[in-house]
Parts: structure tokens; sequence; C-alpha cells
């Protein structure tokens, strides 16, 4: 409790900046000796309201006067399990740096320091703040590994990004709770100022329009001020959720790095006296998630649009593209670090204690990272990209080329050791002939209709794919003529026929 409320007083210094004074405080709620009078229903009282749920979440919800659009009443929604949820990021991210988060259940200071975190992210949305996500792509990747820096500024510039924990911090930064945890920053502090402050000068909001608007393009001039869509837009690889830094291939690196200092340590840090593994394989699960969400913010910029909001009075584009060379770093990446079997993840001693095998877990996170580069979705705007800067983007032939060497590497040798890397393949060839052979299609379930919608007849997307896949086709069929031992002459041969049936589906 005494958390809660310091989450909700930590906003006061916001609203001093704004010219309030003691505008936001938290208080218990009167018993019914105290106060027989007060209740939860009654519209003057905004209240956090903790709800015995094993639901792993919170939500701040506000009612606002639909004529002038201030907020009248808020209802902050804190479900048990948000402290489940809250032990598992901070236990993937930081239990390299920090010890009191190796082990299952923590001490109250620091979940209590964790709970602070969430009530000021939620009490922010009752003040009338959305979420920011592409606040965290402001800060470049190395200050979140300079201890003084960190401390002072915190990894993201607003507590209203989905920016969790500093998970690029390494051990050997010694980088304490300050510069792990996110806080309330300049971007919030900035945003209570613009939404509260007085301008009396003025006589009618409207007359407080150009001023303001003038105002923010000033402040702009500080990235860290900037505001970033992440719910309406998911092509801009700025603004995405619990990413941090200007660069993903850079703090994906250092996040892989914290996991695998996890994993030899996991049985160890999960253990309780008189339980089983459960915990154990809640925790692998976090880790391969983890390491999931890390290749998925990489793989955002392959096809990435940015989208910076401007008034018509700022200069520059509101659309960019992610630069070419940033792309093909992205892919070079995905073939390093996740279609180059990630052995580290491979612990047998986890999989006997808890039943998970490695193809599963290490499969999954291939083909998503897979899935999220070869879809329609992603060519059509690498084609829409060619469209618009021709020799400069970023083509959907370069994309597959560069893939090729990364997930095909063994054609030169014309031998596959590795069930994972089979697999991997397998993968490939099922989503470039599912591609190919996609058509439009209309679902019906009751009540809704689902367009599927395939591969256009109409653009380059598809000559192309048609035409990687034949040659494909060739050199697997050569490798399965050339490859001695036989798990691998299966392997390509049995490729090599699915593609052929992919370009002549009723052959
Ligand atoms: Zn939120």
């Amino acid at each position: 409790m005494p958390y809660l409320i310091k989450g909700v007083n930590d906003w006061q210094a916001a609203f001093e900046k704004a010219g309030f004074k003691n505008a936001i405080m938290a208080k218990m709620a009167p018993t019914k000796q105290e106060d027989s009078t007060w209740s939860l229903d009654d519209a003057r009282n905004s209240a956090i309201v903790y709800k015995p749920s094993d639901i792993a979440n919170a939500s701040g919800p506000s009612i606002s006067d639909p004529r002038s659009g201030e907020i009248m009443e808020s209802h902050i929604n804190w479900y048990h399990n948000i402290m489940e949820l809250l032990r598992d990021w901070y236990f993937v991210q930081c239990s390299p740096n920090d010890p009191a988060a190796r082990k299952m259940v923590f001490d109250d200071e620091l979940m209590g320091e964790l709970i602070r975190f969430v009530s000021s992210h939620e009490v922010g949305h009752t003040l009338g703040l959305r979420h920011n996500f592409g606040s965290s792509s402001t800060v470049p990747v190395e200050n979140l590994r300079n201890k003084a820096w960190v401390e002072a500024n915190g990894h993201t510039p607003s507590i209203m990004d989905y920016a969790r924990f500093n998970y690029v911090a390494q051990p050997e930064d010694n980088i304490g709770r300050k510069g792990l945890f996110p806080r309330i920053g300049d971007y919030d502090n900035w945003a209570i100022e613009w939404g509260y402050r007085r301008f009396m000068e003025h006589g009618s909001p409207d007359a407080e329009k150009s001023h303001l608007n003038t105002w923010i393009i000033d402040k702009l001039k500080n990235r860290r001020l900037w505001w970033g869509d992440g719910e309406m837009n998911g092509d801009d690889s700025r603004n995405q959720t619990e990413d941090l830094g200007e660069d993903a291939m850079k703090a994906s690196m250092y996040g892989i790095k914290n996991l695998q200092r996890i994993v030899p340590n996991l049985v160890q840090w999960t253990k309780e006296d008189n339980k089983d593994y459960a915990g154990l394989q809640q925790l692998y699960e976090q880790v391969s998630g983890q390491f999931q969400r890390y290749s998925a913010h990489v793989a955002r910029n392959v096809g990435g649009i940015m989208l910076t909001p401007k008034m018509v009075e700022e200069a520059g584009p509101v659309y960019e593209i992610v630069p070419k060379a940033k792309q093909k770093e992205a892919v070079d990446f995905l073939n390093k670090n996740v279609f180059a079997t990630p052995t580290w993840l491979i612990n047998n001693d986890i999989f006997s204690k808890t039943g998970i095998v490695g193809t599963q877990s290490i499969g999954n996170i291939q083909s998503s990272a897979l899935n999220r580069l070869m879809n329609i979705r992603t060519f059509d705007k690498l084609v829409d990209a060619e469209s618009n800067l021709g020799n400069s983007a970023y083509s959907i032939m370069e994309l597959l080329a560069d893939l090729k060497k990364g997930i095909w590497s063994e054609l030169a040798t014309a031998k596959v050791s590795d069930v994972y890397r089979r697999n991997l393949q397998k993968a490939y060839v099922s989503t470039m002939s599912n591609m190919l052979n996609q058509q439009s299609s209309i679902a019906v379930v009751p009540g809704f209709t689902i367009t599927v919608s395939g591969l256009s007849d109409r653009t380059d997307a598809r000559s192309i794919i048609r035409a990687h896949i034949a040659g494909l086709r060739t050199e697997l069929a050569g490798a399965g003529t050339r490859a001695t031992d036989p798990i691998s002459k299966f392997h390509f041969q049995d490729l090599a026929d699915r593609l052929a049936k992919a370009l002549d589906p009723n052959k």
C-alpha cells in the first residue's frame, strides 16, 4: 500500500513544474468509522481498487466531460497477479544485475518498488496521458550502460512507454536500481505541463491553439520530449513495446547476453523448498519469450516505415522508410543470433526437469522470426518502398539473398548436421510455399467476416517468390545428389520435392 501511494505522489513534481502545488495526493480510503458517507460509487472519489484476481494486469481508465475534455473521475483496477507479471519481467531482464531478483518470491522492498512504477504508469493514464512507445527509442544504447547517465536520467524519458526495465545494463557496468527501473521522466513532465498549465492571457481554448502548437515545435528540438505512437501504427521500428534504445540490434545483443547469464543458473534461482519444477518451467518459458521479443524488435526494421506526426508548420517528412543499411543489419543479426542455432538456450538439465523439448522452444522462436520477415505485409511494404526509392530501397530480392546466406549456408557442403537447422529450413520451405499459393479468401465465422488476403497478383512479389522457389529447388536437388550422409540426403530431396509441388500444386 505505501508503494501504491508513492506511485501516485510521484506525479507531484510534474504538476509543480506546470504551476500547481499539492495537485495530486493519494490517501487511504477512510474506514466506515472515520467517514460513513465515503463511497467508491461517489463520482467525486478517484481510487485505486484492489481486485483479488489471478489476472496479471492493471488498468487506468478515466471518465471525462465530453464537452470540455476535463477528466472528472478515475478508477484504477489493480489485479492481484500484476505481481507475477512484474516478477517475471524483472527476473528475465535484471537478475544478472540485481541479486535480489534471483528467486521466485521477491522481498517486499523490491516488489514494492516494482508496484510503485506500475502505479505511476496507471495514474499517468488517468491524468490523460497515452502510451508513448516511441520514447525509449530516443536514448542511445550506450547511455543505457553508462552508470552515471542512466541513474540520473532513467532508461526511457517516459513512464508511459512499455520500456519495462534496463535489460541492456551488463553486470560489469555496476548499475543500481535507479538505472534499472523506469520513472516519471522528461517527456511525462512536459506532457503534464502542456496539458495542465494555464495560459490566462488567451481568452479561449481556441485562442490557445497556435500558441500550444508553436510551443510543441520548439520543445521537439529536444528528442527526449518526442511522442511516438505504437498503438495505431505497427510499422515503425522505433515505436515498439518491450524494447529499449535507438538501435534494436545493439540493445537486443545486450539483452541476449543477460539471458545467456540466466539459463545456466535457472535451476538454482527458481528452486523453492517443498515445491516442484513449475517455477523453473515458467521462468524458462519467460526466458524464451524474452528472446523472441528481442528478435521481433530487430525484425521490425525490415520493411519498417517510420511515422513522425507533424503539424503543417513543422518541417520534414511524416513518413520515412528505415534506411537500407539498417534493414540489412537486422537480417544479418537474425542470421547470426536466431537462425544459427541458439545453442545457449538448449539445457538438458532444464529439459529433463520440465519436459520442455529444445526443438519446440527453439523451433517456435525461429519460425516466429521467419514469419515476421516473410509475410505478405512485409513484402508489400518492400515493393512499395522500391517504387518510391528505386535502387536505394531494400528489395525483396536482396532480403531473400541475405536470408539465404544465413538459412541455406549448408547448401555449399550438402550436409546439415543439426536437427534445429533442418527444422528451420523446412519451416522456410513451408512459409515460401504458403505465400505463393495462399489465395485471398473470406472466412465467415458466426458474427464475423475475416478476409485473409493472399499475395497480390498485380505486384512483383509473386514473380520474385516463384523465381526464388525455382532456383532454390534446383540447388536443393543438387545438394540431395551430392549429400553423403543419409539424413542430409533425405532432407534435401524432400524439400526439393515440396518446392516442386509448390510451383505446380496440381502435379
Ligand atoms: Zn498503460
